[in-house]
């Protein structure tokens, strides 16, 4: 099975097979200033399920822990379609929004609750970590 991400001008697709590795929902500030939500979902597939395709940008930044987030926008509309981590090298995450699939799967585990929305609801059978799930 595959399915395709794409940023909203469509000129930035990535391609996925299979089920991603994982499906994380974000609520650092770093995620809500990326996304312009509040909350980031990224899927995550091994590097050699995932084809991207059309142009894009990296804006890279510093995380928490000392590493490296590198995310990849379209240069046409600006959509952060996905990105990777130095410390994941083979590991590439996309926007879950980018899918426009309302049925696609849901998180795994809710990470940096510390500046979660009080109004946002969250399952409550999914493993909540109020940092990232190393530094809790
Ligand atoms: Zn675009
Ligand atoms: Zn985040």
């Amino acid at each position: 099975m595959s399915q395709i991400a794409q940023c909203s001008c469509g000129a930035l697709r990535a391609e996925v097979a299979g089920e991603p590795d994982a499906v994380v929902a974000c609520h650092c500030t770093e995620c809500q200033r990326r996304t312009g939500s509040v909350l980031g979902v990224g899927a995550y597939y091994p590097k050699d399920r995932v084809k991207i395709t059309g142009e894009s940008k990296e804006f890279v930044r510093g995380t928490a822990s000392g590493g490296e987030f590198r995310q990849n926008f379209c240069t046409t509309c600006g959509t952060t379609l996905f990105w990777s981590t130095a410390n994941k090298p083979d590991s590439i995450g996309i926007a879950v929004g980018a899918f426009a699939d309302p049925s696609f799967a849901p998180p795994v585990r809710s990470v940096w609750e510390q500046t979660h929305h009080a109004w946002l609801g969250l399952p409550e059978e999914i493993p909540h970590f109020s940092r990232g799930r190393t530094a809790t």
